[in-house]
């Protein structure tokens, strides 16, 4: 039997307002547990919340970037639930009339492929606490500061068909929110988390399968993951005659698997209802119209501009614009050098993000800035420099040892040129290597990368390799 996969997101994006959605508490992270939260945020009797304009403008945003329709008006509800991260016993949402619907979002896969996605709904509502298990081995410790946090509920259509698309939609969505700066995207914060809706059907058949969600998900590779696990299991389940039960699960990660949390709950066990403190949301043409035109330059554009502007592939555009500070970089590597686009697009995303990656750096704090990375490219792009050596001087300035012509100053490094002196070395080579050059002579052309490698050792790197190879053939023909 051959399976197919459905899976849809739901994606809670917290938004960065400066105080909560209904008080005026601070949203920082990391205080003290339970110190940011107010009476307005635990619901103690009596409390009135008032909407924090700002969430509105951000979740306003979110809509017009992903071509949504946004709802003139929109209505919050009461989601009743009681857990222990969440005193007052509800949770304020929006149900039946959310702020944004019908979007759409573009992804591109590993192949080049482009798929849309559908974005049924995004909502307006307030997170829980936390509960912290970690900490204490009798109890369950709860910090409510969380409380009250404004999030945005991105739900997408059950259009992916596999890890990899849920994973680009994640990304995309991420990318989105940071270019929007409405979000950190902060994930080991929990500023963007993700569930992940599953279920397998015979390929072919219309009808979905029984899905399961698996809640909670902060980091993309923990997403892929989940999800893998996923349909083996409920392949594995389908195939043995059994069904799938539809319910909630979470991931562990330490185990790479997916567990049974509870028994998946239906919109009617939350008992619904518009909150009666709160005035329905009334959002003006006007306004809408004013945010439109505050949009930034969003990733699509951005990589449609960098194709053309800069000659890039898909695959490069792609890559840089995908993060808003990279794309930042890199534009500044291009305006501060006379290097080629292509060969800035190459540094930044070879040699500068494995080592960002490697030793955990966000591009922001990058310790060699655009503007040396420039003057780097430039040596290069002037011979003054091998591309060889050029990665050893990166390395040097990521060490902090100054700037591109301070190290090849101190270290000696500037290429050899002079065809004088290269000559020299290829003689010498030549000269030393009788037996190889016999061979060669005969018709082995392969040693030819022999005799290279040899005056390239000689120069310590440092002989320019084109004009290495040129005397190379004259000399030995
Ligand atoms: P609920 O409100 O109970 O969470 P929704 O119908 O709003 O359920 O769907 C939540 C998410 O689950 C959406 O992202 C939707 O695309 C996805 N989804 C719904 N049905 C399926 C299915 N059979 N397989 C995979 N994903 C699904
Ligand atoms: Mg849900």
């Amino acid at each position: 039997m051959q399976w197919e996969t459905v899976i849809g997101l739901e994606i809670h994006v917290q938004l960065a307002t400066n105080s909560k959605i209904f008080s005026g508490a601070s949203t920082a992270y990391g205080a003290e547990p339970n110190t940011q939260a107010c009476a307005v945020d635990l619901g103690l009797p009596g409390v009135l919340p008032v909407l924090n304009k700002e969430a509105v403008r951000m979740a306003v945003m979110f809509g017009l970037a992903v071509d949504a329709k946004v709802a003139e008006r929109s209505v919050f509800a009461r989601k009743n639930y009681f857990y222990p991260d969440s005193p007052k016993g509800y949770q304020i949402s929006q149900f039946e009339l959310p702020i944004v619907e019908h979007g759409t979002l573009e992804i591109v896969l590993g192949d080049g492929e482009r798929k849309t996605i559908g974005i049924t709904r995004a909502h307006l509502e307030e997170d829980a606490g936390k509960s912290l298990h970690e900490e204490f081995s009798d109890s369950t410790g709860i910090d409510l500061n969380r409380c009250g946090t404004p999030l945005i509920e991105i739900v997408s259509e059950p259009d992916m068909r596999s890890a990899e698309e849920a994973v680009a939609y994640m990304k995309k969505i991420h990318s989105i929110v940071r270019y929007l700066g409405i979000s950190d995207g902060n994930m080991q914060e929990g500023s963007f988390r993700c569930d992940a809706n599953v279920s397998m059907r015979p390929k072919g058949q219309e009808e979905f399968g029984t899905r399961t969600e698996t809640k909670n998900l902060n980091s993309f590779r923990f997403v892929e993951r989940a999800i893998h696990y996923e349909i083996d299991r409920q392949i594995d389940v389908l195939e043995n005659g059994r069904e799938i039960v539809q319910e909630t699960r979470l991931y562990d990660a330490n185990k790479d698997e997916t567990r049974s949390m509870r028994s998946k709950e239906e919109a009617n066990d939350y008992r619904y209802f518009p909150d009666p403190d709160l005035l329905p949301v009334v959002i003006e043409p006007s306004f809408i119209e004013e945010l439109r035109k505050q949009l930034p330059e969003l990733p699509t554009e951005k990589i449609t501009r960098f194709k053309q502007e800069y000659d890039l592939s898909d695959y490069d555009a792609e890559n840089l614009v995908m993060n808003k500070e990279t794309a930042k970089y890199f534009e500044e590597v291009v305006k501060n050098s006379n290097a080629k686009a292509k060969l800035a697009a190459n540094w930044v995303l070879g040699d500068l993000s494995a080592v960002l990656n490697q030793d955990d750096i966000e591009i922001n704090n990058c310790p060699v800035s655009a503007g040396m990375l420039a003057g780097l490219l430039d040596r290069i792009e002037d011979n003054t420099i091998s591309s060889k050596i050029a990665k050893e001087i990166f390395q040097a300035m990521w060490s902090g040892e100054g700037d591109v012509d301070a190290i090849i100053e101190a270290k000696g490094l500037k290429q050899i040129t002079d065809s004088s002196e290269i000559e020299a070395l290829v003689e010498q080579v030549i000269n030393d290597n009788p037996g190889q050059l016999e061979q060669y002579k005969s018709g082995k052309d392969k040693v030819f990368g022999f005799f290279v490698g040899q005056v390239m050792k000689l120069s310590k790197g440092k002989a320019n390799p084109q004009q290495v190879n040129d005397l190379l053939k004259d000399k030995m023909k």
